[in-house]
């Protein structure tokens, strides 16, 4: 048995899917079900026995303790957050909520329930916490990627609140010794993200003929990971990590903005031609770079 937090948004609901198809053990979603989830994308059908789900908010500590006390999990695996930068730009609140409060709150009631757990268990009990390579912030095209010992260097409101739990998730493992593992994670792409993200909402604004957004002059680089890679790449870590570790995991692959947008129009325009013979390419357009 785990437990998952945030595990209808578009990573955790991708690792659940997987997680149950490859005939592991049962999981418990925590979810508060905002705008971004999929929930009902993500259970469609999926071993109903084994998944158990519950509406509510990492914040509540009550809600959290119930559920570990009455389902015993091995693991804790940390995917609730507020998720999107231009959000956190415009409205920072709900992420200093999830992603600093909502985090401390998780911590202290798993913390709580670890303690009571017998030593074998306690001995094998993980806290997973699914963080951001955003945390170190921009880098020169010319600079090496990021590795696990870069300086913290948040540039929007998103980054800055996932760093914080990152610190958070470091000194409960420094201070208490709670069995913390945390992993910075570059892009992610994939089924089931939600059409804000630049990859799904370059397809679903070519195919319904809305402008497809590029922020800045388009140079903006980005390393991507394919969902499923990642979710290997946390369960390698939640079987094979030292606790109080950090990984970064990303895709090796380095690719502009402009360059994504531009062969999601190339295949689309194979695979779904538009009705007037033009290529997506003309729905390309170019705005202001976002703040930070
Ligand atoms: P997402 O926005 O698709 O999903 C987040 C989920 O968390 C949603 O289902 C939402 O309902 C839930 N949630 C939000 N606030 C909650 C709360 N207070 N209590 C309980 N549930 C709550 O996010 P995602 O893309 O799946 O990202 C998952 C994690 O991975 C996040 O922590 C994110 O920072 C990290 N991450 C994502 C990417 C990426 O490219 N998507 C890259 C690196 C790291």
């Amino acid at each position: 048995m785990i437990f998952v937090t945030g595990g209808s948004g578009f990573i955790g609901s991708n690792f659940i899917r997987e997680w149950l198809n490859s005939n592991r053990g049962a999981i418990v979603n925590l979810d508060k079900l905002t705008y971004a989830s999929r929930f009902a994308a993500a259970s469609n059908g999926i071993h109903p026995d084994k998944l158990y789900f519950f509406c509510g908010d990492i914040a509540d500590r009550q809600t959290v303790s119930g559920l570990l006390n009455s389902h015993y999990p091995l693991a804790v695996i940390h995917f609730a957050a507020e998720t999107h930068v231009d959000r956190s730009i415009s409205t920072p609140n709900e992420f200093i909520h999830t992603n600093v409060l909502g985090t401390f709150e998780l911590l202290e009631a798993v913390k709580t329930y670890w303690e009571t757990l017998p030593i074998a268990k306690k001995e094998a009990f993980r806290f997973l916490h699914v963080s951001t390579d955003e945390v170190f912030g921009s880098l020169d095209a010319s600079a090496p990627p990021s590795t696990e010992l870069s300086r913290y260097a948040p540039n929007n409101p998103y980054a800055a609140t996932k760093a914080a739990s990152d610190h958070l998730v470091r000194a409960y493992f420094q201070t208490y010794g709670f069995p913390t593992l945390t992993i910075h994670s570059s892009n992610a792409f994939g089924p089931l993200q939600f059409p804000e993200k630049l990859i799904p909402l370059a397809i679903t604004n070519a195919v319904s003929g809305k402008p497809i957004p590029i922020y800045g002059d388009g140079t903006n680089t980005r390393q991507w990971i394919f969902v499923e890679d990642l979710c290997a790449a946390i369960r390698a870590v939640l079987k094979e990590g030292r606790i109080g570790q950090t990984y970064n995991v990303g895709g090796a692959n380095e690719i502009e903005n402009t360059k994504v947008v531009e062969t999601i129009c190339a295949l689309l325009d194979q695979a779904k031609p538009r009705l007037d013979g033009l290529s997506y390419h003309q729905q390309i357009v170019y705005v202001r770079d976002r703040l930070g």
